[in-house]
């Protein structure tokens, strides 16, 4: 089944920001024709229910605890990796539902976060400039040309990792005396892809990318008149989207009317990053125009990408602490106008990394176990120090 092509591919006609340049236009339509031969990973009607379960967040019945790497990569399909990291989130999850009386949402950043949108194109070291290392759906971290150059095979692989992932999640919610419920989500980056796992359902007239249960716009790539809002904007999933701090009203009130006209609760989630110097004064705004649109929307707080920093080291870290302090501030926002804080959105190893400070990790720790393949996560310590700090907040 395709969709009209007036509308479903009208997104082909605008500027896609942090796209890869494919050396090989003919191996990529391949690629693209395979894929979306392949099975979807989710169903439309468990979209539907994530859609229903995030309404109950924006009605402020409930908590939405939304996490995982900040990019996962194909050699991270494990058995450990994947365990360890849904246990993490389960725990996180757990402290938060036990001291208050809001049931928790769990939804990873996982089977699908695959692709990075990068500040720079290329990278220079030693004096040798390669492409931009973009996600393991483009490309290799390693330093060589042959790694950097963008593979459309890797799009394949994304999916097999995808599968083979959330095939275990699946296994794993569901072994337990209690089952979880535990959604999907990553950044819908790569338009090629996630149009190739998209499908139109002509008896509902809806289409649903079904890469993921949910899926968000990042900061980089919500330009109203951009490929990704279009695309994102004729999906019936529930649509995150990210928002910086130079965010204004305006862009977010249009964002609103693009992507939740119908005013449907759970239909959009706002992820705001500010940092925790403006968390304070930036969001207020943005909250109180929202809110006066009609629109219910999710709010959730990603207190990490604010807060990044270069240590002395040389390692892109987050200081615990501020990732704290930005969650407070989130917190007395919204409390202050009345409205739900709805959530937080985090990057995490269920692993003891050392990748973010505080906590018992200082800066000549970072060197231990830094391995993350782009934003630095709380490790599993770090990750439940957070959750017992978001439980309080609700207690307070
Ligand atoms: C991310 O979530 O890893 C990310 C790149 O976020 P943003 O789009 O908000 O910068
Ligand atoms: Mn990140």
């Amino acid at each position: 089944m395709t969709a009209p092509v007036a509308t479903a591919e009208l997104w082909r006609t605008l500027p896609a920001a942090h796209q890869p340049h494919w050396p090989d236009a003919a191996a990529l339509n391949e690629v693209v024709a395979e894929l979306h031969s392949y099975p979807p990973l989710v169903l439309a009607s468990e979209c539907d229910i994530a859609r229903d379960r995030l309404a109950t967040v924006a009605r402020g019945e409930a908590f939405l605890l939304q996490a995982g790497d900040c990019a996962e990569t194909f050699a991270g399909v494990t058995v450990d990796r994947i365990s360890s990291t849904l246990r993490v989130i389960l725990q996180m999850a757990r402290v938060v539902g036990d001291s208050t009386s809001l049931p928790v949402l769990t939804f990873g950043r996982i089977a699908g976060q695959y692709a990075k949108p990068r500040s720079e194109h290329t990278e220079i070291r030693g004096g040798i400039t390669l492409p931009s290392y973009r996600g393991d759906a483009v490309n290799g971290a390693e330093f060589t040309l042959d790694a950097r150059t963008p593979d459309p095979a890797r799009l394949k692989q994304a999916y097999l990792s995808s599968s083979a992932t959330l095939n275990l999640l699946r296994a794993l919610s569901s072994e337990h005396v209690r089952p979880v419920e535990f959604f999907t989500s990553h950044e819908a980056l790569l338009l090629e892809y996630e149009s190739a796992l998209t499908s139109f359902d002509a008896g509902t007239g809806k289409s649903y990318d079904l890469s993921a249960h949910m899926i968000w716009i990042g900061e980089r790539t919500r330009q109203l008149d951009g490929a990704h809002v279009e695309f994102a904007s004729q999906l019936s999933n529930p649509i995150g989207v990210k928002l910086g701090p130079t965010s204004t009203r305006e862009d977010v009130l249009r964002l609103v009317d693009k992507l939740d006209p119908r005013r449907e609760p759970g239909r959009l989630t706002l992820i705001a990053w500010m940092g925790t110097g403006v968390v304070r004064s930036r969001l207020p705004g943005i909250v109180s125009a929202v809110e006066g649109s009609g629109a219910q929307v999710v709010w959730v707080c990603d207190p990490m990408h604010g807060n990044t920093v270069v240590a002395e080291s040389g390692h892109k870290t987050r200081d615990l602490p501020a990732v704290l302090d930005e969650v407070s501030g989130f917190f007395e926002v919204h409390r202050s106008l009345g409205s739900h804080p709805g959530g937080v959105h985090v990057e995490l190893s269920g692993d003891d990394v050392t990748e973010c400070t505080g906590g018992g990790i200082t800066v000549a720790d970072l060197h231990h176990r830094y391995e993350t393949a782009c934003d630095p996560r709380l490790n599993r310590r770090q990750s439940l120090q957070l959750a017992v700090h978001v439980a309080e907040l609700h207690r307070s």
